[in-house]
C-alpha cells in the first residue's frame, strides 16, 4: 500500500468529524506532493520549524500546515505568516511572541494548549496549574491575536493500552474543565489534539478531535 491508500484506509474507519494531521516530518517534499496529488487531503504536521519552512516555500499553497513540536521563540518569526495552527504553545512567553509575530503579519494565529499527559521525561507541556495560571494573568487576556482553539496532548509511548487511555482521560477532562470556566462564550474552543499512530482509535474512544499520524500514513521512519 501506498501512502494515499493507508491514509484513506485509516479515513475509512473513523467517524468522519475528527481532523487527520498527516505528519510528514523526516519525508522528502516530493511524497507529500505525492499524497497531495492523489487525495485530496490538505493537512499536513512537522515538528520542526527549518524544515517545515523547507516543505512550505516548495509545496502548495493550499496546504494548511501545523506545527507540532517544540517551538522556540526566537523562530516564531519565521511560521508567523503563514502557519495554519500551532499545535504547541506550552509557555505565557511563547503565547506573547507568537502573538507580536500575529500583529506583524496582519493575522490572528490559531493555537492549542500543549498539556503534559506523558510519563516520560523528555515531552513538553503545561500542567492544569500552569494553565490556569496564565488563563488568570491579565497579560493573557491583552493577546488579541492568538486564538485557543483547544489542547494537545502527547501520551506516553508504551504498550499499556490501560496507561495511554488514562493519559487522554485527563487531557478530555482537562479540555472540559477550561471549556466550561475560561472558554464558554468561544466556540473556537473546540479541539482536543490526542492520538497518533499506535493510539488514535484510542483517542478518538475518548474524545479526540484532531489525530496525528505520521508513520501510519507514510510508512516506518
Ligand atoms: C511524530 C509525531 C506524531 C506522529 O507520530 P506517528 O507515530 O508516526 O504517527 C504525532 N505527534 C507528534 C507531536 C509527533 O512528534
Amino acid at each position: 500500500m501506498n501512502a494515499a491508500d493507508r491514509l484513506n484506509e485509516i479515513k475509512r474507519n473513523i467517524p468522519e468529524n475528527i481532523k487527520i494531521v498527516a505528519v510528514s516530518k523526516t519525508q522528502p517534499p516530493e511524497r507529500i506532493a505525492q499524497l497531495y496529488r492523489q487525495t485530496e487531503h490538505r493537512i499536513f504536521g512537522e515538528n520542526r520549524v527549518q524544515e517545515l519552512n523547507a516543505k512550505h516555500t516548495l509545496l502548495p499553497n493550499d496546504i494548511e500546515w501545523h506545527l507540532i513540536g517544540h517551538l522556540q521563540t526566537n523562530k516564531v518569526k519565521y511560521i508567523a505568516p503563514y502557519v495554519s495552527l500551532i499545535q504547541s504553545v506550552d509557555s505565557l512567553k511563547l503565547l506573547v511572541e507568537i502573538n507580536k509575530e500575529a500583529i506583524k503579519n496582519n493575522r490572528v494565529i490559531p493555537c492549542l494548549l500543549q498539556f503534559y499527559i506523558a510519563t516520560d521525561e523528555t515531552k513538553y507541556g503545561f500542567s492544569m496549574d500552569e494553565v490556569v495560571q496564565m488563563l488568570e494573568n491579565p497579560l493573557f487576556h491583552e493577546l488579541k491575536n492568538v486564538e485557543i482553539n483547544g489542547v494537545m496532548g502527547v501520551g506516553t509511548l508504551t504498550e499499556d493500552t490501560k496507561q495511554t487511555r488514562s493519559e487522554f482521560k485527563i487531557l478530555y477532562n482537562n479540555f472540559t474543565q477550561l471549556k466550561i470556566k475560561y472558554f464558554a462564550d468561544k466556540p473556537v474552543f473546540s479541539h482536543i489534539s490526542m492520538g497518533m499512530t499506535n493510539d488514535y482509535q484510542i483517542a478518538i474512544d475518548e474524545g479526540s478531535t484532531i489525530v496525528r499520524i505520521g508513520s501510519g500514513i507514510f510508512g516506518a521512519r
